[in-house]
C-alpha cells in the first residue's frame, strides 16, 4: 500500500488558482499525463478550430480565406501571441519552420554579424539537433566561418568567463537542459557573453510556457522554441523564432524565401528582405498547424507566468517528496538539481531499468518518457496537472516496484519513439 493523503491532495487542487484551466484540456481517460514536455494535450477549443479551418475556411471560403480569414498574417499574429510568453515586445517573435530550421537561419544570420570571429559554443549535452545545426552550416562555410566548441555544462556554470571569451562568436543555449532538466542562469551567460562581444542564441524549447521567461530584459539576440512541448500547438507544430529589435534592420538569414521578402507579392525575381521579423519567414506558412498554435496560445490568457511556475515547482517537490515517504527515493536517483530554482518543470530519474519501468508506467496509464541511456523523465504541466495526478502517478509507480511488474517481457520491447 502507498502511503498517500488523496484528501489532502483534493484540498491542495481546490485551492489551486490554475485549477480551471484543466477542463479547457481533453484529457485522455483516467490517465496521468506527464509527457506535457514532449507534446502538450490538446484544448477543446484547438480541435474545434482545426474542424472549422478545414470546413468552413479550405472547405468553404477555399484561397479567398488567405484574405479573409487573415491567413497570412498568422505568423505574425501568432507570433505576437507568443511574445509575451517569452517576454518580449511585439514585432520581435514569428511562428514559422521548426526549432532546427529556425536555428540555421538565426545561426547564419548571427554569425554574419560577427566579423572575423568564428566560434560557436554550446553544451556537449545540449538537444543534438541544435549541435547537428552548427555541424551542417560549419560544413556549408567552413571552419574559418563556422567552428562548433563543445563546452562542459558544468565548466560553463563554475567559470563562464573562462568558457566565453573575446573570440566567441556566438553562444547557442538551451535554458533549460533537456535529460537533466536543468535550468541556466540565462541573464547572467548573456550579460558574460555580451561583455567579450559575443552573440547568444537561446532555445526556449523546455522554457516557453512553463515559465517566466524575460528575453528583452536579458537582452537575448535571438531566441528559438517549439509550440507543441508546453505551449500545446499539436504533433509537429511549426516553432518560433525571437529577433532583438536591434538586430532586425542588418540581419540577413539564408533561407530567403518569397515569405521573408519585403512584397511577397510583387513576385519581383531580385530578394529584398522585409525590414520587419518577417524577414526570417521562408515558404508558405502551414495553415492547418499554425490555425492550432492559434487556438492553442488562448488556454494562456489570463495566467500569471509565475503562478504558473510556482505551481510547476510545487508540483515536482510533492513527486520527490512521495517518493520519499513511499521508499522509492532510494532506487530512483533524481538527476535534476535539489535547488528549485535551478530547475525547469520536470524531474529525470536514472535508474538501470528506466525504459521497462517507463512501459510499465505507460501501460498503467502514467504517461511518462524515457531517454537515453537510462532516465526516466516526468513533465509537470501547471495548467492541466493537478496535485491528485501526482499522488496518483507516485501510487501506480509504487504497485509497479512492489510487484516488480516491469520485469515482464512485453516491457522490455523497444518503441522507435520513446
Ligand atoms: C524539442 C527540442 C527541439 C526540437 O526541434 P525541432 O526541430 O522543432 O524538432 C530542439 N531543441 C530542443 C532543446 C528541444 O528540446
Amino acid at each position: 500500500m502507498s502511503s498517500i493523503d488523496f484528501a489532502t491532495l483534493a484540498r491542495r487542487d481546490a485551492d489551486d488558482p490554475l485549477a480551471a484551466k484543466r477542463s479547457l484540456f481533453k484529457i485522455p481517460a483516467d490517465t496521468v499525463y506527464l509527457d506535457g514536455n514532449s507534446l502538450g494535450l490538446l484544448t477543446h477549443q484547438t480541435a474545434q478550430r482545426v474542424q472549422e479551418v478545414v470546413q468552413a475556411q479550405w472547405g468553404d471560403d477555399a484561397i479567398k480565406s488567405w484574405n479573409l480569414h487573415d491567413w497570412v498574417d498568422l505568423p505574425l499574429s501568432v507570433g505576437n501571441k507568443i511574445a509575451p510568453l517569452i517576454g518580449a515586445e511585439p514585432g520581435q517573435v514569428i511562428c514559422c519552420d521548426s526549432i532546427s530550421v529556425n536555428l540555421f537561419k538565426a545561426l547564419s544570420a548571427a554569425l554574419r554579424l560577427q566579423d572575423g570571429r568564428n566560434t560557436v559554443i554550446s553544451t556537449a549535452d545540449n538537444f543534438p539537433t541544435d549541435l547537428y545545426m552548427v555541424q551542417g552550416l560549419s560544413e556549408l562555410l567552413g571552419e574559418q566561418r563556422c567552428q562548433l566548441q563543445l563546452v562542459d555544462e558544468a565548466d560553463l556554470l563554475a567559470d563562464p568567463q573562462r568558457v566565453i571569451d573575446e573570440t566567441t562568436a556566438v553562444v547557442l543555449l538551451t535554458e533549460v537542459n533537456f535529460r537533466t532538466g536543468r535550468r541556466l542562469p540565462m541573464q547572467q551567460l548573456i550579460a558574460q557573453a555580451h561583455a567579450v562581444g559575443a552573440l547568444v542564441i537561446v532555445d526556449l524549447a523546455h522554457s516557453a510556457g512553463a515559465m517566466p521567461v524575460a528575453l528583452d530584459a536579458w537582452r537575448a539576440d535571438f531566441a528559438v522554441g517549439c509550440t507543441y512541448k508546453y505551449l500545446n500547438g499539436g504533433p509537429g507544430a511549426p516553432a518560433f523564432i525571437y529577433v532583438a529589435e536591434r538586430h532586425l534592420t542588418q540581419l540577413q538569414q539564408p533561407i530567403a524565401g518569397w515569405f521573408g521578402h519585403a512584397q511577397p507579392f510583387a513576385f519581383d525575381p531580385i530578394y529584398q528582405p522585409s525590414p520587419t521579423v518577417k524577414q526570417m519567414l521562408s515558404g508558405t506558412p502551414s495553415v492547418l498547424a499554425m490555425s492550432a498554435v492559434d487556438a492553442a496560445l488562448d488556454a494562456f490568457v489570463d495566467v500569471d507566468l509565475q503562478e504558473l511556475r510556482n505551481k510547476s515547482l510545487a508540483l515536482s517537490e510533492l513527486f520527490l517528496e512521495l517518493l520519499e515517504a513511499n521508499g522509492l527515493a532510494g532506487s530512483f536517483t533524481c538527476i535534476s538539481p535539489s535547488t528549485t530554482a535551478e530547475r525547469g518543470s520536470q524531474l529525470s530519474f536514472a535508474h538501470p531499468e528506466a525504459y521497462a519501468i517507463c512501459q510499465a508506467l505507460i501501460d498503467a496509464k502514467v504517461i511518462a518518457d524515457f531517454r537515453a541511456p537510462n532516465y526516466l523523465r516526468v513533465g509537470f504541466t501547471p495548467l492541466y496537472t493537478s496535485y491528485t495526478d501526482i499522488g496518483t502517478a507516485v501510487a501506480r509507480l509504487s504497485t509497479i516496484m512492489q510487484q516488480e511488474s516491469y520485469r515482464a517481457p512485453r516491457f522490455q520491447q523497444r518503441h522507435a519513439v520513446t
